[in-house]
């Protein structure tokens, strides 16, 4: 193939300088799908991943609609305001962080974006979920090694994307609404296991007694759920973005949040644990990749699927015959 247009070494000295245009062009080869991009970008990760994992990571998540994007927009702002850099990512393409895009609504987080201490990356717009969760872990680390003190990854509420999103943060927020159109029903148990941090938002103006209200049942809620991390008990917060109320109680709980979890180790212990996960997660989609990839296996795939649909052989030996045909590294690679 044609050589890669990128060149690890200077993208990496780019990077480690904090100059905001070459982490944007780093993230540009990190999220390529070209092949022969693949070799450099494993490189520079390789020399960006020494310089990371100073940052605080905060998942952010809750369906749409929730606030996400304007919480975003205030708690990061206030950070910067406090002299902390961020950064923003989006873990699909479905967030609100794309949406500016994809709806023609009018320019999101425009407040955020235009601070010095800011970078806001929309996520990859194509591919698996895999693959996007893969490309906003090495982000993620990109970012860190560029200075940037805290990452805010947002997600929206559609299951799976969630659980990728833990597996990749420190601490992870999901925002709630109250009143009209809330219900609990709709979040799902499984998310609301997941968070550290529960935020119910727009507590403001009519809305403030019922986000009260809401605080407090959601409390009780969480009595019988099982906190995602040991040493931790969740906790629920309200906040308005708009009026910028509720975010020093954030921050705080935050922070505190840290000192808790580095003093007992767990933050450390979650770390390595999440090394070991994106290991497996990389040899997953590899492994997965060739299969898909591979003549012989794409070449018996159609056949072996008609047989099943129409009874003719069982799934047990469909399966069996398929990867009998996959050897890896695929011959001529
Ligand atoms: P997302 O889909 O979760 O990203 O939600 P958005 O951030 O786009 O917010 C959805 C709607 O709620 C928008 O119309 C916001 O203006 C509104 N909203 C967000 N935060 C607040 C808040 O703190 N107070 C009030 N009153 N409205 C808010």
């Amino acid at each position: 193939g044609s050589k890669s247009r990128f060149d690890p070494e200077a993208l990496s000295r780019g990077v480690l300088d904090g100059n905001p245009a070459m982490l944007g062009r780093a993230i540009t080869l990190i999220e390529s799908n070209a092949k022969r991009d693949q070799e450099p970008a494993r490189e520079l990760i390789s020399r960006l991943l020494p310089h990371s994992g100073k940052a605080i990571r905060i998942g952010i998540t809750g369906v749409p609609g929730a606030g996400k994007s304007t919480f975003i927009e205030a708690f990061g702002c206030y950070l910067c305001e406090r002299g902390l850099k961020v950064a923003v990512l989006a873990i699909d393409p479905s967030s609100s962080l794309s949406k500016g895009s994809v709806m023609g609504d009018k320019t999101r987080m425009e407040v955020l974006s235009g601070h010095e201490n800011a970078f806001i990356r929309p996520s990859p717009s194509a591919g698996t979920l895999g693959g996007v969760a893969r490309k906003s872990r090495e982000t993620m680390i990109a970012c860190e090694a560029a200075g940037y003190d805290v990452i805010l990854v947002e997600t929206v509420g559609v299951g799976q994307s969630e659980t990728t999103v833990r597996s990749m943060v420190d601490i992870f927020f999901l925002l709630l609404i109250t009143g009209a159109g809330d219900d609990l029903q709709g979040i799902k148990r499984g998310i609301m296991e997941l968070a550290d941090l529960l935020i119910v938002t727009k507590d403001d103006g009519d809305n403030h007694q019922r986000a009260l209200a809401h605080q407090q049942e959601l409390k009780m809620v969480l009595h019988y759920l099982q906190s995602p991390t040991p040493g931790w008990t969740p906790e629920v917060l309200t906040c308005s973005s708009l009026e910028g109320r509720g975010l020093d109680a954030i921050e705080h709980m935050l922070m505190d949040f840290r000192t808790k979890q580095q003093k007992n180790g767990q933050w450390y212990e979650r770390r390595r644990r999440q090394s070991l996960d994106w290991v497996q997660a990389l040899v997953h989609e590899a492994l997965l990749h060739a299969f898909a990839q591979h003549p012989d296996v794409a070449s018996h795939l159609p056949d072996l699927e008609n047989k099943v649909a129409c009874g003719k052989l069982d799934p047990v030996s469909a399966a069996h015959q398929l990867l009998s045909h996959f050897t890896y590294p695929v011959k001529g690679e």
